[in-house]
Order: structure tokens, then sequence, then C-alpha cells
């Protein structure tokens, strides 16, 4: 039985339901232990504004994430956010989040990529392998930051690249022995599993968790999180048995609690 869980979003990002004190009475129903909050994160410069809180949104947040403390004696209960690696906003999640507002963790996420000087959205953009071998270099400059307790969905990219080619393999090398040179343990995501499936020449598959990579994973001594990436109250824990599974197919090393030893988890 997993009783963790370390991502969780709210309602402030736009696309999720549901308050911490909705995910922290569905979370003792289904018999969590620790749940961990990662909304996405707010920019400086109000970027993507969709898919993510407001920066007048943060202090609500974290007000919410506080007051679920003091309700919910039961659950041990982190405050985090997931953050897309922008370095010149490094100092923002380190002083800001990590800092002032005393956060246990802060979850690397990219769902955009710099190429050719441009952010590119990993949803909706057909990938080839120079964007991925870009897409790669970012996520590996993000774990180097030493910013992030764990890195979320590292596979997402297997809703834009199709096949699991030569490309895809050295890759996904790179980045793994990456992981594994960091010590960054990687997550393995259920929401990817709520998702509808892609059909490939390859045959279908689920967009992520994209299995041979974490096949391969294991090859290379990366350790795994498993999430349920929560965006309603009632799939607090969806997927965690499923992704336990993967990781239990191919032998991963399974990180139960990824924010106990996040290098960055201490304020300054
Ligand atoms: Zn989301
Ligand atoms: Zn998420």
């Amino acid at each position: 039985m997993i009783t963790t869980n370390c991502h969780t979003h709210t309602y402030r990002c736009k696309h999720a339901q549901g308050d911490a004190d909705d995910y922290c009475r569905a979370a003792l129903s289904q018999g969590l232990l620790t749940l961990g909050f990662s909304d996405h994160a707010p920019l400086p410069d109000g970027r993507w504004p969709s898919v993510r809180m407001a920066m007048n949104e943060l202090e609500g947040y974290c007000q919410a994430v506080a007051t679920a403390r003091q309700d919910f004696p039961g659950l041990s209960i982190l405050l985090g956010l997931e953050c897309e690696y922008i370095p010149e906003y490094a100092g923002v999640y380190r002083d800001l989040f990590l800092g002032t507002h005393a956060m246990d963790y802060l979850v690397g996420g990219a769902h955009w990529y710099p190429h050719r000087g441009e952010w590119t959205a990993l949803y909706g953009t057909p990938m080839d392998g120079p964007m991925l071998r870009d897409y790669v270099d970012y996520l590996i400059a993000g774990m180097q930051s030493g910013l992030f307790a764990f890195i979320a969905h590292p596979d997402l990219f297997g809703v834009c690249y199709r096949l699991w080619d030569a490309e895809a393999k050295a890759c996904s090398k790179a980045l793994l022995m990456a992981a594994a040179d960091l010590h960054m343990p990687l997550e393995i995501n259920g929401y990817g599993l709520r998702k509808p499936m892609v059909e490939s020449a390859d045959g279908q598959r689920y967009k992520y968790p994209w299995l041979p990579f974490w096949e391969m994973a294991a090859t290379y001594g990366v350790k795994a999180v498993l999430s349920s990436d929560a965006h309603e109250p009632e799939d607090v824990a969806t997927g965690l048995l499923e992704t336990a599974a993967i990781a239990q197919r191919y032998g991963l090393e399974v990180v139960l609690n990824p924010v106990a030893r996040a290098p960055a988890s201490k304020a300054p």
C-alpha cells in the first residue's frame, strides 16, 4: 500500500477542482498518511496564466495548506509547488517559495521547453529529434539547478514524440544517466494513466508513463517517485498502485517520501 502522494493541485491552477481541505478529506478516506501540495507555480511575469495560479493567489494557497495542517492532524501535509524551470527565476523559487513561504519542496515539471529561442509547448507541438534533444538538455539543466526534490513526468515527451526509436533511446539514456548521477528521483505519473491512450506504429500505449523509458530507467539505477498528480480530490490516490506495479515490473527502487531528501527543502 502506497500512503504518500506529493503531487496534488488545487482549483487555483484553473484546470483542477477543489482546495486543500477537499484533498485532505479525500486523502484520509483513501488511506494516505502523507499528502504534498504541488500546484502549478505562479510566475513573476504572469507567463502561461491559463494553467497556473497568479502571483496574488500564492498567499491564499499557502494559507489554505496551513489551515489544512491544523484541521487534519492525522495527515502529514507538505507545502510545495510544481515549477517550470526558468533559469532567471531560480532566485524567486529559492527566496520566495522555499524562503519566505517556507515551502517543504519544489517539483520540477516541464510543460514547455526552449527550442530555437522559443518556449515550445509539449502539448500540441509534434516533436522531432532535435526538439527532443533540447527538451532533454533543458530537463537536465533543471535537475542540476538543485531546486527540485524530484522531476515530474520526465517521459511527458511521449505526448508529442511518437516512436520509441533510436533517438528516443539515446535521449532517454542521457536524461536517465544525468538523473542517476545527480541522485534525482523521477516520477512515474499516475495522471497519464487516466488520459486517452495514443495509437502509434508501435501499437497502443499510454501517452505517459512511457513504459520502455521506465524499463531503461531501471538499468541506470534511477529511483522512482509514485504520484497521482491529482487534479480532482477523488483522484488523490488514483494510479498509485498502478505506478507501483510499473516500478515493480522493472525493478525500480521507489523513494517513498521524496521530500525528506530534497537538497533545497530547508529554508535558508
Ligand atoms: Zn496540471
Ligand atoms: Zn502536476
